[in-house]
């Protein structure tokens, strides 16, 4: 099936029991056995619960793997991931990336004597070069967050493979609509569910999709003997929110076009950064690697740190909040808000200074979007 189809069907048969044709909530801990050992495949809901078995399927599907598992957040993903690791490990991870995943391998994965290497994100060489004889994961994500730099993943999985290292992608930015980095050699893919997959910005969620039967064993060993699992009403949302995942892609696509154009041509405007204009560095990767270029834009407005305060004030369609891939328009100031926890000089030596905003472009009518950012602009 294709892909659209997939998001409305994968995983998600009529309810045997009764026909529903929505999955079921199953709102319960735990599940009646008939004796001992003898049960229907659940027996406690921390291990298994069918409206998760149906997200997971469906997730699965739509990333071309074998595997999905659920998470209570995207960083309760990567906590799973990270659990593969043992005291003494190495990381190789891309300079441009979410501020929480940062966090994580500066705070918590430092204290087991796990180091991080940061690598300019667009430097296939770079990766190779960081390697290590203990590094186990190399950590990406493409496009970056959020500088919207691209990684070639292709590449990438050939340095990790070499090395006997697992390449993992947050797949987060782009959703599996317009890139499936499976196909293109990554071994685990994560995703923050709460961002363009539910897409409806009132569920935190993870997940992580992969091939390899090993892999996914040791992880689903962690969800379960760790914890961090879903409660089956955001995962209901979240199957809700994916059956239009393919028209909210296209839409998004759509307007955050015609705001990167807009963008481009105003004279307010220092620098853009979007992976469809023909002038982005990775232009030519963002067309080989992806089916479509995604509804973020993010731009360098040209003026004080006030005027950039006064611009967020004024925007009226885009809410000032953290997040994005909600079906209504954010304006985040990432050195503020969701880039805040990595240090300032740290920060600036990557290019992400404080006149940045990022906008996660909504389905809105987009005559309404660019009057939005007219008025506020000027
Ligand atoms: C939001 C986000 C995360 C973290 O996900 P939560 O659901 O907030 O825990 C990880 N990676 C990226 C790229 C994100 O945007």
């Amino acid at each position: 099936m294709e892909f659209a189809t997939k998001a409305i069907h994968a995983g998600q048969e009529p309810d045997p029991t009764t026909g529903a044709i929505m999955t079921p909530i199953y709102q319960t801990s735990t599940y009646a056995q008939s004796g001992m050992g003898e049960h229907k495949g659940y027996e406690y809901a921390r291990t298994g619960n069918p409206t998760r078995t149906a997200l997971e399927a469906c997730l699965a599907s739509l990333e071309n793997g074998r595997y999905g598992l659920a998470f209570a957040s995207g960083l309760a993903a990567e906590s799973a991931v990270l659990s593969l690791l043992s005291a003494g490990d190495h990381i190789v991870s891309c300079d441009d990336l979410y501020g929480g995943t940062y966090r994580i391998f500066d705070r918590i994965m430092s204290r087991y004597n796990i180091e991080t290497s940061y690598v300019t994100a667009n430097r296939v060489e770079a990766y190779e070069q960081a390697i290590r004889p203990n590094t186990k994961i190399i950590w990406l994500e493409t496009p970056t967050n959020p500088l919207l730099s691209l990684v070639d993943i292709r590449a990438v999985a050939e340095v990790a493979h070499r090395h006997n290292v697992l390449l993992v992608v947050d797949n987060t930015f782009s959703s599996p609509y317009f890139q499936r980095p499976l196909d293109l050699g990554a071994d685990i893919v994560l995703h923050s569910t709460t961002k363009y997959i539910n897409g409806h910005s009132d569920v935190i969620g993870g997940a992580l999709i992969m091939n390899d039967q090993s892999v996914y064993e040791a992880i689903k060993f962690h969800q379960n003997a760790a914890g961090a699992v879903p409660g089956p009403f955001d995962v209901w949302l979240t199957l809700r929110g994916i059956k239009t995942l393919a028209v909210r892609m296209r839409q998004h696509e759509e307007n955050a076009r015609a705001v990167a154009n807009f963008l481009t041509e105003h004279k307010r405007v220092e620098k853009v950064y979007y992976p469809g204009l023909a002038s982005h560095p990775d232009h030519a990767l963002a067309r080989r690697q992806m089916s479509g270029f995604g509804g973020m834009v993010s731009f360098q407005f040209k003026g004080s740190l006030s005027d950039v305060d006064t611009v967020v004030r004024r925007l009226r369609v885009f809410t000032f909040a953290e997040s994005l891939g909600g079906i209504e328009s954010l304006v985040c100031h990432p050195a503020s808000m969701t880039h805040g926890s990595i240090p300032r000089e740290i920060r600036e030596a990557r290019g992400l200074n404080d006149t940045l905003l990022r906008l996660s472009v909504g389905i809105e009518d987009i005559s309404d979007i660019l009057r939005d950012l007219e008025q506020a602009l000027a």
